[in-house]
């Protein structure tokens, strides 16, 4: 275009008409009429910095340009053949006119894709912020820091991975600050830090502890324990001078945002540091070691906090990183022993870690049905504890149980604080009931091993809410602390979260039990009572009234799933310390209708929490539809059952909707049922987490571990892994977010043509970019039940062909061992606490009956409880436990594709694309 002296784009229509909604459609994009020489259509697209290119499109008529299709909403457009990528200022301002002109566009997490009325695609791109600040200054790239401190936690590679991938997508640059803080302030000699000067990423002294990292300098992470970028205690920290040198390093290194992923040390210093930053600044332009354009421009520091401890000891959040896999390992341990113990009849004192925090001790004592544990938020009620704990370890022998276990917190305590040790307690079983007693000491092994499957997902999704809390902050904001709350990702302040986090050591210090356990959880104090009332034969203390007391049967739905006999063992100690009397039904609705019942006692139960599998035995059978109704009912009437609890999955929960559709006509049915969610799938309405599909998601992880391994020992491979879910996509989505998949497919979207074609070119450019000295494996997740066309088999094959030189492919398919062998501590944990919550529940809808008949001396009626609410799912929201009425879920659930309609997990599906880098590699120029 000769008058601007600009080269330009042509665009070309195949009609007039065509050619005008061009015209409007790039009018709304932003671009402008410019006249050309020829009187032409010429656009052109403002620009208001100088150096940045101007966009000049010409319109054309042309009867012969080759015609496209339009694209499908299911196909990723944005790995389509692009027309042109558009810099565009105000693209939330785009997106808008888009949505409002009804105009279809995808968005990546860098982009806005986008088909104009001739159907070429057009990715909209944020334009690099050129313009000035309100202070007169460029606006520059974000350069995040992030960082591992104090005690290292298996997930804090998740974190470090996924700020890494998130941040880069996002338009930053990511640094990561090796060995702590003290990677911030210096290099180490003999043990000491000393100042350092930072120049462009490295230490004056050959040190390199603040490196710029890619996309690929984080491959591998999610797989390992610990940390990889180091970490470490460092002392000088803790002084001004050592805080005033990182500021320095920082502020050399260009970094103006700090992601710190620690434990309430680490923190407790970041906040410090941040408030600070002002004098820190100031100081150092005082003494010239920055200059005045740094201390301008380094005004503010951004500081994000990611509690990354194993003790969960952190207040504000639900959990911390690493918290979980380390109790995996802490269950690993203490199942192990208890083998030993059973064989030699032996007691074991275990001591986990836990310094002012009893989560792992009470946790490992649930998982592993220790017969007591000792914490420092609650100790002992009495001072002679050793008598306690010998009553209930001998009521226990006397059982019959061969095996004694205690798990003890390293800072447990008695009533007037002085410590309980392991040696003691040792002392006092030997001496008091002569059991021959060992002491294991689980030390360093608690805090090593590959990341399990939660840990991942919560460093992962924990780590993009502190990118974005880093692209969100102002200088007003005070610094974040990222946590979990009920299941959704939380932003609070993080001096809050670490002065709460203060006051419970100084309530235990102050004997101020009861506030020290307010300042926990909310669920510490019930998983407290869970662990007590099903592990420790009571003295009849929490017996109820017999005139209270139920008949209650319990059976097995569906397929196994982990945490089912877990489940059980629950309920019937609990319940046997509540004078209930309880049977275990064989074989389902299919063993009910044949009157297969068999009372279970203390014992019949011992050991059922680590175990996997059925031991009551299960199948599909659905009542009303595989099983007569009628004989039920019978059954339950004959055996003057009061109360039933169902474990199982989607057919458990049909069940439970055909056992309330005919109440009115079976009186025997008025009776609470319950159903405890408990299939792999997490397909059951009324629980945001089922049974089982813990243990499932840690198979899937440990089992792509290996393959990826093995894919990446030889050759280029792509695996194809199928996954179990039936129509639901739970299992691919959060298996795929933790083991890295670079693909899902999964019912709720389907598979189609077009998607696998997009699939195989964004494989060829992940294996193009690849370093060509390494081969890389990768996995992609596939939902069974997705697609009969286009089966496991299937796409391997269009993979293997596809890819060509470059890569090949393989299928695995998990089957049946997702089901797991031994349940997830996780998994045995919720299925202890629904059960008790169970049982509460039955006695709360049985008691005006009851009462009522007591007081009119008559037997219990037959009908106890006709309200709806008396048929209910137990499920958890979160870590809350709720009792949710069958009646009040079924208008929200999808009966056909058998699922809720609405699930939480669909939040994280765009996470797996987002951290497979499928915008970011799409977008790269
Ligand atoms: P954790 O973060 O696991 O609780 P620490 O308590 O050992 O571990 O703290 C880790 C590091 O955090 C310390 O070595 C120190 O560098 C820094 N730190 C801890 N407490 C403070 C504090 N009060 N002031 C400044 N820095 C601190």
């Amino acid at each position: 275009m000769a008058a601007l002296g600009l080269s330009y784009t042509v665009i070309s229509s195949r009609t007039e008409s065509t050619l005008t909604d061009s015209l409007k459609f790039y009018t709304l994009l932003g671009f402008e009429k410019v006249v050309g020489e020829d009187n032409g259509h010429w656009l052109r697209l403002p620009s208001s910095s100088p150096d940045t290119t101007a966009m000049v499109l010409k319109l054309v008529v042309n009867t012969q340009a080759s015609e496209r299709q339009a694209l499908a909403k299911d196909q990723d457009w944005s790995l389509q053949d692009r027309q042109m990528v558009l810099p565009i200022q105000d693209l939330q301002g785009v997106q808008r006119v888009l949505e409002a002109q009804g105009i279809g566009f995808q968005t990546t997490a860098k982009a806005v894709v986008v088909q104009d009325p001739n159907y070429h695609v057009i990715v909209l791109q944020q334009q690099e912020q050129q313009d000035t600040s309100k202070d007169g200054l460029m606006k520059r790239r974000k350069k995040i820091g992030v960082l591992t401190s104090g005690g290292d936690a298996s997930g804090m590679n998740a974190c470090v991975r996924s700020v890494v991938l998130y941040g880069i997508s996002k338009g930053c640059d990511v640094y990561a600050v090796y060995e702590g803080y003290q990677g911030n302030r210096g290099i180490q000699v003999d043990g000491e830090c000393v100042l350092g000067v930072v120049v462009d990423g490295s230490l004056v002294d050959g040190g390199d502890y603040i490196r710029k990292m890619d996309w690929r300098s984080v491959t591998g992470y999610l797989s390992i324990g610990g940390t990889s970028i180091g970490t470490a205690r460092c002392m000088p920290f803790k002084t001004r001078e050592g805080r005033l040198q990182a500021a320095e390093n920082l502020i050399k290194n260009g970094i103006d945002s700090l992601i710190v992923c620690g434990g309430d040390g680490s923190l407790t210093g970041a906040d410090l540091f941040r408030s600070e930053w002002d004098g820190l600044v100031r100081e150092l332009r005082g003494a010239d070691r920055i200059t005045q354009e740094e201390a301008t421009t380094f005004k503010h520091l951004t500081i994000v906090g990611l509690v990354g401890s194993i003790d969960n000891d952190m207040s504000s959040t639900d959990i911390t990183i690493g918290a979980v896999t380390s109790l995996h390992r802490i269950c690993e341990a203490v199942d192990s022993v208890d083998t030993t113990a059973l064989s030699h009849s032996r007691a074991f004192v275990i001591e986990v870690m836990g310094r002012h925090c009893g989560w792992l001790a009470l946790m490992a004592g649930i998982a592993t049905g220790a017969d007591f544990v000792f914490i420092p938020e609650q100790p002992p009620s009495e001072d002679d504890w050793e008598t306690a704990m010998c009553t209930v370890a001998r009521r226990h022998r006397d059982l019959g149980k061969r095996k004694t276990i205690i798990i003890v917190a390293e800072g447990a305590l008695d009533r007037h604080l002085k410590p309980i040790k392991v040696d003691h307690i040792k002392d006092v079983l030997t001496d008091r009931l002569g059991l021959d007693t060992r002491v294991t000491i689980l030390g360093h092994t608690q805090r090593g091993g590959s990341p399990c499957a939660f840990d991942r997902i919560l460093g992962t999704v924990q780590s993009i809410a502190a990118v974005d809390a880093v692209l969100a902050s102002t200088p007003e904001t005070p610094s974040p602390m990222i946590g979990m709350n009920n299941n959704k990702v939380t932003t609070k302040p993080l001096m809050d979260a670490v002065r709460l986090t203060h006051q419970v050591a100084e309530a235990i210090e102050s004997q101020n039990f009861e506030k020290a356990m307010a300042l926990r959880d909310p669920q510490f104090l019930d998983e407290l009572k869970v662990f007590n009332e099903t592990t420790i034969l009571y003295d009849n203390s929490i017996l109820l009234p017999a005139h209270q007391q139920l008949r209650i049967a319990i059976l097995h739905i569906g397929a196994p799933a982990g945490g089912m006999n877990s489940a059980t063992r629950a309920a019937v100690r609990y319940s046997l310390n509540r004078g209930h009397t309880i049977y275990g039904v064989t074989n389902g609705f299919t063993g009910l209708a044949h009157g297969s019942f068999e009372k279970l006692d203390w014992m019949g139960v011992d050991g059922w929490t680590t175990c996997g599998g059925s031991y009551l035995g299960t199948n599909r059978a659905v009542p009303g539809k595989d099983v007569d109704m009628g004989m039920i009912a019978y059954q339950l009437q004959k055996n003057n059952i009061q109360a039933l609890m169902l474990v199982g999955g989607f057919e458990a929960y049909v069940s439970l909707v055909e056992l309330e559709k005919v109440r009115s006509h079976y009186p025997s049915l008025c009776i609470p049922i319950s159903l405890i969610p408990a299939t792999v799938s997490n397909n059951v309405p009324g629980t945001d987490f089922s049974l089982g599909c813990d243990t499932s998601l840690n198979v899937i992880v440990s089992s792509c571990d290996a393959i990826v391994q093995s894919a990446q020992s030889s050759r280029r491979r792509v695996f194809v892994v199928e996954v179990q879910g039936g129509r639901s996509g739970f299992l691919a989505v959060e298996g795929g977010l933790a083991v890295g998949a670079c693909a899902i497919y999964i019912p709720e979207e389907g598979i189609h043509l077009p998607r696998l074609q997009g699939d195989v070119n964004f494989l060829k450019s992940l294996y193009d970019t690849d370093d060509p000295q390494k081969s890389e494996g990768r996995v992609i997740l596939r939902t069974e039940g997705v697609s009969k066309t286009y089966t496991t088999q299937v796409i391997s094959e269009i993979l293997e062909d596809e890819g060509g030189a470059r890569f090949d492919s393989r299928t695995a398919v998990l089957g049946h061992i997702q089901q797991g062998n031994t349940p997830s501590p996780l998994d045995r944990i919720r299925a202890s606490r629904l059960a008790t919550h169970s049982i509460d529940f039955f006695e709360e809808m049985t008691r005006t009956a009851l009462d009522l008949a007591h007081s009119q001396q008559k037997a219990p009626p037959l009908e106890l409880c006709k309200n709806e609410e008396s048929v209910a799912v137990i499920g958890l929201c979160g870590v809350e436990v709720h009792a949710r009425p069958v009646k009040e879920l079924l208008p929200m659930t999808d009966m056909k594709n058998r699922k809720p309609l609405d699930e939480w997990w669909h939040r994280d599906r765009s996470l797996v694309d987002t951290m497979a880098g499928r915008s970011y590699h799409s977008c790269k120029e």
